[in-house]
């Protein structure tokens, strides 16, 4: 289990500082030690299994009892500390939560769950430390998926899915001990988290961050080795100095696509081009460009154990399909919810992703086109919102784009595009250079401005939330 294999660290190097939050640290010994002992305290309070909400910034309370939790054969419940009481409120009917440690904003939203505040666990700290609770095939997280498409589903992991998954990850990108993670992610999200598993597991460093300030994490890059990030951020360290990021050895991206102009403008800065990396929050960590052998276009090869096919068919083929994955990482079912369990899954037991994409039958590269959700079905035609997107974006006067469907009465739904421009440039540029490079059905009918694209915190784009100026002049 993940406390078993904290515990080794602690063992192997217990004097390495394993996480560094902001300003606090905390070594690898004194990090289990905490959640032996808020293990110790929740002993008493609650059954292996039971639920426990975490919600917060990234800080080390928030790892300490996230290891405790899990020491003590808890579930933890990630919950995104900026949602509103209700929505806390849905997660903590649906995951059934007994308890919750939280942050001082989040906890004031909890209603009359009993909450324990981080920066006050002083009780919790004093007990006896206890030995890891939970076996590899207990349930050690509930994790809620973004929501992107929908309502937020929960994804109960066991600790042998996570481990299975970030050590395939680990393998592949050759993490050492040696190693200092630099990252702003969110820890409520498996990309963020995943930072933390691997360190906890090489007995390697992290330097984390509640906030993203890009001068900050290219200054804290100065002494990393590897970096983890998503587009949205990469866009914004691009303008840093160059020699901030000379001596990490792997810049790791993901949760969100990388279009081809910002991994070059990567590559400039950076010295090398982001490794993307492809997974989601039912699989854990799934595909991955090859180590020193990064493409831009792709989001590579199956990590090792993990298996790949496109629809049904286990060969390249080059042609576009659901991609459904299958391995020891995939989880077995949403936490409550056999409908959605069952429309997710293959008669013969393969995850489907609901993403589109191919496999490169020269390469075995993996290559997303986007999401069977957001799929446009204009005149009886598909058209994927990214290739539109990709086409808008290879104008020099469009810094991003975001292409979705509105409904028409003619056509079903209307190719609609959303433009933040870096520059002077017109509706009618647009759509003719569209035309130059798209099919007739696949052009936008119309193209907005807006100043910046709707997204959430892990830079996907929250398309239901694309409105038209009409539309936002009403809301
Ligand atoms: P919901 O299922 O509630 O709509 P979600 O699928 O966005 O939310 P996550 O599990 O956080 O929730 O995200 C997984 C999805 O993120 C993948 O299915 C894929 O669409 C996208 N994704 C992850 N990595 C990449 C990548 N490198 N490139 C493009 N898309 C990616």
């Amino acid at each position: 289990s993940l406390p078993e294999l904290a515990a080794r660290s602690a063992e192997a190097v217990p004097d390495r500082i394993a996480l560094r939050v902001d300003t606090e640290s905390s070594t690898h010994r004194s990090l289990d030690d905490a959640a032996g002992r808020i293990a110790g305290w929740l002993a008493s309070r609650i059954e292996p299994g039971d639920r426990v909400l975490l919600a917060g910034p990234s800080c080390l309370d928030f790892v300490r009892c996230y290891l405790g939790i899990l020491r003590a054969g808890g579930v933890v419940v990630l919950a995104n500390p900026a949602y509103t009481a209700a929505e806390l409120a849905q997660l903590r009917t649906d995951s059934g939560a007994v308890l919750a440690f939280a942050g001082a904003e989040p906890a004031r939203r909890l209603g009359d769950l009993p909450v324990v505040e981080f920066g006050a666990l002083a009780e919790q700290l004093a007990g006896e430390p206890v030995a890891p609770v939970p076996g590899p095939d207990d349930n050690a997280l509930l994790a809620y998926t973004s929501g992107t498409t929908g309502k937020p589903k929960g994804v109960p992991l066991t600790h042998r899915q996570l481990v299975v998954s970030i050590r395939a990850a680990m393998l592949a990108w050759r993490w050492s001990a040696d190693d200092l993670l630099v990252h702003a992610l969110p820890l409520f999200h498996q990309h963020g988290l995943g930072g933390v598993h691997a360190t906890l597991i090489a007995g390697s460093r992290a330097r984390l961050f509640a906030r993203f300030d890009p001068a900050v994490l290219a200054e804290a890059a100065r002494e990393a080795t590897v970096l983890f990030a998503v587009p949205t951020m990469y866009e914004r360290l691009v303008d840093q100095q160059a020699e901030n990021f000379a001596g990490l050895r792997l810049c790791v991206c993901g949760s969100a696509p990388l279009s081809p102009q910002l991994a070059s403008r990567v590559a400039d800065t950076f010295g090398q081009l982001p490794l993307v990396r492809y997974g989601t929050t039912e699989t854990g960590l799934d595909v991955s460009n090859p180590y020193a052998a990064a493409r831009a276009e792709t989001v590579g090869i199956p990590l090792p154990g993990v298996l790949v096919r496109i629809g049904e068919s286990a060969e390249p083929s080059g042609v576009d399909g659901e991609i459904q994955l299958s391995g020891p990482q995939v989880f077995e079912g949403y936490w409550h919810n056999p409908e959605a369990t069952a429309e997710s899954f293959t008669a013969d037991g393969w995850f489907r992703t609901g993403d589109i994409g191919q496999l490169d039958p020269a390469s075995g590269h993996l290559v997303i086109r986007g999401r069977t959700k957001e799929l446009i079905i204009t005149g009886g035609l598909n058209v994927y919102p990214r290739e539109v997107e990709l086409a808008l974006e290879q104008h020099d006067l469009v810094r991003e784009a975001a292409v979705a469907g509105l409904a028409d009465a003619h056509w079903g739904e209307q190719v609609t595009g959303w433009v933040v421009p870096s520059g002077e440039v017109s509706e009618a540029d647009l759509l003719g250079h569209c035309r130059e490079l798209l099919a007739p059905y696949k052009c936008p009918k119309r193209i907005y401005f807006i100043d910046a694209l709707p997204r959430n915190q892990m830079g996907k784009i929250a398309r239901s939330e694309l409105d038209t100026p009409a539309g936002l002049a009403s809301a």
